[in-house]
């Protein structure tokens, strides 16, 4: 499903990369192809290269074309979850015997990864500040670190992380960067043009936009920075079909159909986010807004240059310690208590017991009285009035 119209902005590629209408109906949009085999004309006779679809299928196809060209990268690959996708970078690019360096504050999953699975294959780790290049650097073993493994902003704590400064002390030691942009999403964030050799996504959050999917992502780019990785896209289309952790038919649809409108729904998710900040910073019940749009958060100079805007995501402590912090993250009406972000509807929840619970007791603890906010794309003023109803009975 190769395109040759020119797709230069980032909804037109949204809507259209890899996403001709139909070869056999004219169908506009993608269709589910729902199947796991394919008729072959004589054995070996392939239509279009779909033998199976855990090795290929027209639905995923082009979900990994749309994904590719919202990155600029070479080559995407859609997973069954982020992790999935995680999972296959690690194993497709590292062996036994080589080196990490992970940051100081990312999702939890990603750590308890690295910590418990990675680390049992024989593949060790670093934690490093992601907001100090030179610690980055410091943390990097030449010849033995193969990946920096970055977020930004990271979850939960919205720290900034120099893209290209990371990259450039990456490559100088022969290690690739690689960049989750979940949080600042396609549309926000540009990893590869900033010198990041792969992105990974759990499509699950903005990209999906509708909390209905289970999904990941991974896009290589062109060039890659660092020597003995120049077959990165054969390894992991390797791996991806040797693991299977892929996305099925209908979960690529889904995104797929999500990305059309992630341009939109982003720019709403940030006005919306802007105005619950602002709202924020003054409430006696809040210690501390955690948001890179505010000119006093430390990463605030860099976001402005690597991102369009600065996100749907926002994070709190909140007075009265985790007792307040869990009390308003059961107190409100209209934000729904629950883990995961960047559907439409506005979520609250409390890292320390919910999405961060695995790193309780490692250096990327969070503080017991963080309340995370992923502000969707309702009213704000009726977010607002929810939020300091809770933050005023129980903050
Ligand atoms: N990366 C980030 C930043 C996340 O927040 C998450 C999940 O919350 C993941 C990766 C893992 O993605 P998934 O839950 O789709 O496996």
């Amino acid at each position: 499903m190769t395109s040759s119209r020119r797709l230069n902005g980032f909804a037109t590629r949204a809507i259209h990369a890899g996403q001709e209408a139909d070869p056999a109906t004219g169908s506009v949009v993608v269709p589910i192809y729902q199947t796991s085999t394919y008729k072959q004309d004589g054995v070996g006779g392939l239509r279009g290269g779909y033998e199976y679809s855990r090795s290929a299928n027209p639905t995923r196809t082009a979900l990994e074309e749309c994904f590719a060209a919202l990155e600029g990268g070479e080559r995407g690959f859609v997973f069954a979850s982020g992790l999935a996708g995680q999972d296959t970078v690690v194993r497709a690019l590292l062996n036994h015997g080589d080196h990490v360096v992970v940051p100081n504050d990312a999702y939890g999953g990603t750590y308890r990864y690295f910590n418990r699975v990675a680390r049992a294959g024989g593949i060790d780790h670093s934690i490093a500040s992601i907001h100090d290049v030179d610690d980055v650097r410091a943390a990097i073993r030449p010849g033995v670190t193969k990946l920096v493994w970055v977020e930004s902003p990271t979850n939960p704590l919205l720290g900034i992380a120099d893209i290209a400064g990371i990259a450039e002390a990456a490559h100088a030691e022969g290690a690739l960067l690689v960049v989750d942009n979940t949080f600042a999403t396609s549309y926000l964030q540009s990893p590869i043009a900033l010198g990041a050799d792969i992105v990974t996504h759990s499509t699950t959050k903005y990209a999906g936009g509708h909390s209905d999917v289970i999904g990941g992502a991974v896009v290589i780019a062109k060039e890659l920075g660092a020597k003995g990785f120049s077959d990165a896209s054969e390894r992991i289309e390797f791996h991806q079909n040797a693991i299977g952790g892929v996305a099925g038919p209908f979960d690529s649809w889904l995104v797929l159909r999500g990305l059309k409108t992630l341009a939109i729904r982003m720019e709403q998710h940030c006005n919306n986010a802007e105005r619950v900040v602002e709202h924020l910073v003054s409430h006696p019940a809040v210690e501390r807004v955690y948001y890179p749009g505010l000119p006093e958060h430390p990463g605030h100079m860099l976001a402005a240059k690597q991102m369009r805007r600065f996100g749907g995501m926002v994070s709190v402590t909140v007075k009265g310690g985790e007792r307040a912090a869990v009390a308003v993250c059961g107190a409100t009406q209209i934000w729904t208590l629950g883990e995961s972000l960047g559907g439409v509807e506005s979520l609250i929840e409390h890292p320390a017991r919910m999405t961060h619970a695995s790193v309780s007791g490692t250096p990327l603890e969070v503080p017991r009285n963080l309340v995370r906010l992923s502000v969707g794309i309702e009213d704000a003023d009726d977010l607002i009035d929810d939020l300091d109803a809770a933050l005023s009975a129980h903050g």
